[in-house]
């Protein structure tokens, strides 16, 4: 069997680090050709001279000599910064994993997609900033977006064979987050750990942290209106405590198709990386009668103000997504900086949309990259501004 040639975007967090235990389980099957990271340096040398890479990057220039040293004695090459990122990306490969957190891993997706490899898409950020790009791109290269979310994995598995004409509603499901349960008037005054800890999903903190506030799901929603091409009142989000079902989708017959596993995401990595076949992956086997029973809830727009405003932004549409990305990636840094409330990082995204709305005709809304960028710089200064008028 040809050896795939992959390469692993963000491959120091937490999926990056279960695409590797997928690869690394099975490593005569594989060239591996970068491996990228950012602050993680150690982990990011041990896993590249463990699985022979070609070469390492880390996101951070200062960085570049920690990661020499790192890799001193072994055959990887040892580069750094935006531009070695995006050059690694440009190297020829089979299948990439974009798993970068945030809008930093836009560029990178965009490099792979230009050279026609398939990219297995956990940088949710991509779709929901630059949807119509990142498709077009992978269009005009004969390239495969595969989606690795849980619920667009379930999804897309869910309309193997289906036509989409046929598709009434796509429903997600939401485990609820850390504070599902919380009085509503507790929620402003949330830790940083009570916020980080996931009840069901092992993830990194930023979208530990987004699940509690919603903003997870609400990218969610958006990622799933711009990867499936389906309208805003099509798309359903139900809390489900279990996280058991991944997503369900409605056919115009009545019929409802659940897709249902455990909350492990090496399924939907894995998914990706073997598709279009399916191959044994080493997650549990539900005992669905040792389980019993499942729950489900209507999400409260009250607790979760992020669900209305990614309607708005679909209802909005143009550049709105990197705006409310932007500002939803400020203000959640502001939450772990401690200089903002948990119930606040929805009023900055609210604000911060509303304020570019105002600059309207002042922006270009033509999705290019540039202009994405742009879009993303500016509402990174007016939520940092917002948030500042607050502390003062
Ligand atoms: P982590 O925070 O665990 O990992 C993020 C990765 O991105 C790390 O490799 C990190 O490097 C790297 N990174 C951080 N900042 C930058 C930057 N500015 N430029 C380049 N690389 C950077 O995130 P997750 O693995 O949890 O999430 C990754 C993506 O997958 C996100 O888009 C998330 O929404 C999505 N996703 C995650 C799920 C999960 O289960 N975790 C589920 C579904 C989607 P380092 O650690 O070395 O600093
Ligand atoms: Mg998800």
């Amino acid at each position: 069997m040809n050896r795939r040639r992959v390469s692993i975007f963000g491959a120091t967090g937490s999926i990056g680090e279960n695409t590797i235990d997928l690869i690394a389980r099975n490593s005569d099957s594989y060239d591996v050709v970068a491996l990228t990271g950012a602050s993680n340096i150690t982990q990011l040398a041990k896993d590249a001279i463990r699985l022979n890479a070609q070469v390492a990057v880390t996101a951070h220039d200062h960085l570049l000599t920690e990661l020499r040293s790192a890799l001193a004695g072994s055959n990887v090459e040892a580069a750094a910064g935006k531009a070695a990122l995006a050059e690694a990306a440009s190297r020829p490969v089979d299948w990439v994993m974009s798993a970068i957190i945030g809008s930093a891993g836009l560029l990178p997706g965009l490099k792979a997609l230009e050279q026609g490899a398939t990219l297995a898409l956990a940088n949710k950020e991509s779709l929901v900033c630059a949807g119509g790009l990142i498709l077009q791109t992978a269009e005009n290269n004969n390239a495969r977006i595969l989606p690795v979310d849980s619920e667009h994995s379930a999804i897309f598995q869910g309309l193997v064979g289906e036509d989409m004409a046929a598709v009434e509603r796509i429903i997600i499901t939401a485990s609820g987050g850390a504070f599902r349960d919380w009085p509503i008037e507790d929620l402003a005054n949330a830790t940083l750990a009570q916020a980080s800890a996931h009840p069901n999903w092992d993830m990194g903190q930023r979208i530990t942290i987004d699940s509690a506030s919603m903003f997870n799901k609400a990218m969610e929603v958006i990622e799933t209106h711009e990867y499936f091409d389906v309208r805003s009142d099509q798309i359903e989000v139900l809390v489900h405590p279990e996280s058991m079902i991944h997503a369900l989708v409605g056919f115009n017959d009545g019929a409802l198709l659940a897709h249902v596993g455990p909350p492990d995401m090496r399924h939907a990595i894995g998914y990706a990386l073997h598709w279009p076949e399916r191959k044994t992956l080493p997650v549990e086997r539900l005992d669905l009668a040792k389980i019993g029973s499942f729950t489900f809830r209507a999400p409260d727009e009250v607790r979760w103000p992020a669900l209305r405003l990614a309607r708005e932004v679909m209802a909005r549409g143009g550049l709105s997504g990197a705006v409310f990305n932007a500002a939803k990636e400020t203000a959640l840094n502001g939450f772990i900086l401690g200089t903002l409330k948990f119930t606040e990082m929805s009023e900055i995204v609210d604000q911060t949309l509303s304020n570019m709305d105002s600059k309207g005709g002042h922006i270009d809304d033509t999705m290019t990259l540039d202009n994405v960028l742009h879009v993303d710089h500016l509402a990174r200064e007016i939520a940092q501004h917002l948030i500042k008028q607050r502390a003062g």
